[in-house]
């Protein structure tokens, strides 16, 4: 690719806007062109206006002006959306509306039935959806939604497992970062040596979005797996990485051993290896009884990649195990790059201009080559 696609980030200076900044710098594909946030920080550079988190504010983005999140201010064919739900249930639209393609990490659109929910290794092929959205809202953009961070450590653990043997009961316990409260976030007197036992809004999002990250596409809807959810959030004192303790009942009973081994031959769509953001394992099997944890492999795949441990027999439903991501890189900005990348290589983005070209979607646009697990 010569050109890069001029793209933009919503809400760039929060804890997910900011790491959209750190995933697009330098990317081969994609350079951001714009920067866009609330009255607060309009008109003022970037690096004045995001209070910046981790390691150096990337040069190139220091001297962009940060303008309004309307699709008049800012004119980037590729949106990159990490703006609060309050704000995002206008916004993203409007930008549909006018064209352009919105990566959202919001809640409001991820269960409507023409909104794709995608984790690229998991469902890719629910993108097609993107031609009947149009057809029915009438835009000429689109939107595709990430799913909640918490949901995001759950669907890559399970899916390998769903394909095999069919998940049919999911009991989820959650440990989640502060990270994924956004910045500033939880108070620091509230979080320090504390765990808190209830993320306003998360258990609902947890419980709905598997089935239907899980659920098959006809092109025209998603059929959700047939599955059902409870959840137990938590917020606890880490930074960043949401774990997650499951215990999780099949269609058809496997041994561990057989659990095993389906986790760890699972390679996801063989459509997403090779994109620049995606890790390769994005599965990662680890032996030890101690592990996954967030201090230790949160970084795993740059970020990208689901690790899981303690796979063993559950006394009330067939199987238990543990599974962690990070919720800002793989749960949110690391997530969204990794869809709109697979969009550009599957020829619904045109490479240069970033334009969508959905007449070009077809049966085989999402068709898994052979190799794919
Ligand atoms: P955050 O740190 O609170 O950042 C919010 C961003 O939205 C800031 O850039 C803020 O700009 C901007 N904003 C607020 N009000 C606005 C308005 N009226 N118009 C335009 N921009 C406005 O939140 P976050 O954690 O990054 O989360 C962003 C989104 O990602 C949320 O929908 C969240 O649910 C989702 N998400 C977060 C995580 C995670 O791990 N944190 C994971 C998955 C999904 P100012 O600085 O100018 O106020």
């Amino acid at each position: 690719m010569s050109a890069r696609i001029p793209v933009a980030v919503l809400g760039a200076t929060g804890a997910v806007g900011q790491a959209f900044v750190r995933q697009l710098t330098g990317h081969p594909w994609f350079v951001i062109a714009e920067v866009g946030a609330s009255e607060r920080s309009v008109g003022k550079r970037y690096a004045d206006a995001a209070r910046w988190l981790e390691g150096t504010l990337p040069a190139e983005v220091a001297a962009l002006e940060v303008v309004p999140c309307t699709p008049d201010a800012i004119r980037s064919p590729i949106v990159f959306s990490a703006l609060d739900s309050g704000v995002a249930g206008d916004a993203e639209p409007a930008f549909a509306r006018a064209g352009r393609l919105v990566l959202s990490n919001a809640k409001n659109f991820r269960m409507a039935d023409d909104v794709p929910l995608v984790i690229p290794e998991v469902n890719a092929s629910h993108l097609a959806l993107l031609a009947s959205q149009q057809r029915v809202r009438g835009w000429s953009g689109a939107i595709v939604t990430n799913a909640n961070c918490a949901t995001t450590v759950m669907a890559a653990a399970l899916a390998p497992l769903h394909e095999a043997f069919e998940v049919r009961q999911v009991l989820a316990v959650t440990m989640q970062a502060v990270s994924g409260a956004g910045y500033p976030g939880v108070a620091s007197l509230d979080i320090l040596g504390n765990v808190i036992p209830f993320i306003n809004d998360e258990e609902p999002k947890i419980e709905q979005e598997l089935g239907k990250l899980l659920g098959r596409t006809d092109g025209a809807a998603v059929h959700h797996a047939d599955l059902v959810v409870s959840a137990h959030a938590n917020r606890v004192p880490v930074e960043h990485g949401h774990t997650v303790c499951l215990s999780v009942g099949f269609a058809r009973r496997p041994s561990v051993a057989e659990a095993l081994h389906v986790l760890r031959s699972w390679t996801g769509d063989a459509l997403v290896q090779g994109l620049p953001s995606a890790a390769l394992p994005s599965l990662i099997v680890r032996d030890e009884s101690d592990r996954p944890q967030p201090r230790r492999d949160v970084m795993s795949g740059r970020g990208m990649a689901t690790v899981i441990g303690r796979v063993r027999e559950d006394q009330l439903l067939h199987l238990r195990l543990v599974a962690m991501s990070h919720n800002v890189v793989r749960g949110a900005a690391g997530g969204s790059v990794l869809n709109a990348e697979l969009l550009v290589s599957r020829g619904l983005v045109h490479r240069e201009t970033g334009a969508l070209q959905l007449a070009t979607l077809s049966a085989s646009t999402f068709a898994r080559p052979e190799s794919a697990a």
